[in-house]
């Protein structure tokens, strides 16, 4: 025979899609670990401990803030892609040179990369403080 209990505890959260209170659910199922998850009392959404989201609720906030989770990781995903491409095309770009106009070309090149470099450094930067 199984048997299920839910236990509710006040997880001393509060909601930031409707303000209202997020409680600890511990279900319990007879032979099974317990399940522990936090679950918001006014719009319904359910997360993990960690803050991975199970259920969204049915709020636009709910929703908005989902969205914006999902693009998290898509945005940290392309970068090491397009990082690759760069790459790829400045060595097209190098070698191209370098079979065209030679050696001598490539030290006219050094400086230009250098400042390439330095500006693309800065232009990270500055997003990193939001400065655009
Ligand atoms: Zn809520
Ligand atoms: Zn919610």
């Amino acid at each position: 025979m199984i048997e299920t209990e839910t236990i509710w505890n006040d997880s001393g959260y509060d909601c930031d899609h409707c303000g209202g209170q997020i409680l600890e659910r511990t279900d319990l199922e007879t032979g099974q670990p317990a399940q522990v998850c936090l679950q918001c009392q006014g719009c319904g959404c359910q997360w993990q401990l960690d803050g991975e989201i199970i259920r969204i609720g049915n709020l636009t906030s709910c929703r908005r803030s989902q969205r914006v989770r999902s693009t998290e990781p898509a945005q940290t995903n392309i970068n090491p892609f397009q990082l690759r491409l760069i790459v790829v095309a400045s060595l097209l770009f190098l070698g191209a040179i370098v079979f065209f106009g030679g050696l001598t070309a490539i030290r006219f090149l050094v400086p230009i990369a250098i400042a390439v470099f330095v500006f693309w450094r800065l232009y990270q930067l500055g997003k990193e403080r939001m400065w655009w």
